[in-house]
């Protein structure tokens, strides 16, 4: 069991169903985000963990009690939102401060731990500032430090570094896993975001329509997607769409127009319809003069420069294909044919196997 459970959980609204049985347990001291598209039910999911919305079934146990019934206050959880929500009229000091006053903590402890939890988040000398006198990352600062002074068994967020512009949000985002990590808090977190989950977590949930679609760790998330779904999500991909022949020289994924891809699995794919993947950065290109029906084949579009890295965009077939520029080969020019050279991954949960 984990140091949260969430068991069987159910949501409905009238006739929607927002969430479908979710299961899903999160170790002591992971750092466990939350992932996917607006309204798939990621801060509904995170609302229920909390005592802020009810659950139509099911079951949340935190550190090994049962908290369903609990409203927040009992649930020894620290949340911290999208939108900071401090007190514009409180201090630094009190916004931090008024958690442990609302539960009668005596005068003298209060000061220790505010003073603490400020220092945590190198805020100490800004203490007696309001909020409207802070930049954006210093209010979400003193956010993060209104919940950990509560010294919370869990830290839940949701989108917190969202209205952060980027610059800010990635020292936050190292700011963030470094307290976690120091405090060993086991952290829950929401965002749309694929880079800042897979940055900053141990694990991992991708979340469609209402159900966990995959909770797995970031790489694997990223490697070994188990449906387009995930894949698409999570980065940038390809996609084939084919047989699937298993062949003595290995398994090969052909499509409609008579070409094929060589493919791998990391299950026993068996021959039929399937669908693989490429990321850009598995794909490798060599210019091709002529033509030559066997070979999988595109056209150079354009090459996009993005500072540190560039990428090419590829016509295959109908399709636009991006491919990581690889520095070490000499650079193709807009209109060039190219053969394309890639395995093609394929997703366990897609063609014969759904
Ligand atoms: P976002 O990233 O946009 O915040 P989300 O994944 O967090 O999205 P939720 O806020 O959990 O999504 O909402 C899940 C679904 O439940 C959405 O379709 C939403 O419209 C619906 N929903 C949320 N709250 C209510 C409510 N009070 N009444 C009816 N439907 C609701």
């Amino acid at each position: 069991m984990g140091e949260i459970s969430v068991r069987n959980i159910t949501k409905s609204w009238a006739d929607f169903a927002a969430l479908k049985n979710i299961n899903l347990d999160v170790r002591e001291g992971e750092f466990l985000s939350i992932l996917g598209p607006s309204g798939c039910g990621k801060s509904t999911l995170l609302r229920i963990i909390a005592g802020l919305e009810n659950p139509t079934g099911g079951d949340i146990v935190i550190a090994g009690r049962r908290v369903t019934d609990d409203p927040v206050w009992k649930r020894k959880i620290g949340f911290v939102f999208q939108n900071f929500a401090l007190w514009p009229h409180l201090t630094v000091f009190r916004n931090v401060s008024m958690g442990l006053e609302l539960r009668k903590t005596p005068k003298n402890e209060v000061h220790e731990r505010v003073i603490e939890a400020l220092r945590m988040v190198q805020l100490e000398a800004l203490a007696d500032r309001l909020p409207s006198q802070l930049s954006g990352g210093q209010q979400q600062r003193v956010a993060l430090a209104r919940a950990i002074v509560l010294k919370p068994h869990v830290l839940l967020l949701d989108e917190p570094l969202s209205a952060l512009d980027k610059n800010l949000r990635q020292d936050m985002q190292v700011e963030l896993k470094a307290l976690q990590q120091t405090l060993g808090l086991t952290t829950v977190f929401v965002t749309h975001d694929q880079e800042e989950a897979l940055s900053l977590s141990d694990r991992v949930v991708v979340m469609n329509r209402g159900v966990i679609e995959q909770l797995d760790t970031p790489d694997n998330i990223y490697n070994k997607p188990v449906s387009e779904y995930v894949a698409r999500f999570v980065g940038e991909a390809f996609f084939f769409r084919g047989a699937l022949e298993c062949l003595r020289g290995g398994k090969h994924l052909r499509m409609q127009d008579g070409r094929s891809v060589p493919a791998n699995a990391e299950f026993e794919a068996s021959p039929g319809e399937a669908v693989g993947f490429v990321r850009p950065e598995w794909i490798s290109l060599s210019k091709l003069d002529d033509p030559n029906p066997d070979v999988l084949q595109g056209k150079v579009e354009r090459l996009m420069f993005f500072g540190q890295s560039s990428d090419y965009i590829v016509r295959v077939g109908d399709h636009p294909m991006r491919v990581k520029r690889r520095s070490d080969v000499p650079t193709l020019s807009e209109g060039d044919t190219v053969a394309v050279h890639c395995t093609a991954r394929l997703l366990p949960n897609e063609g014969k196997a759904r």
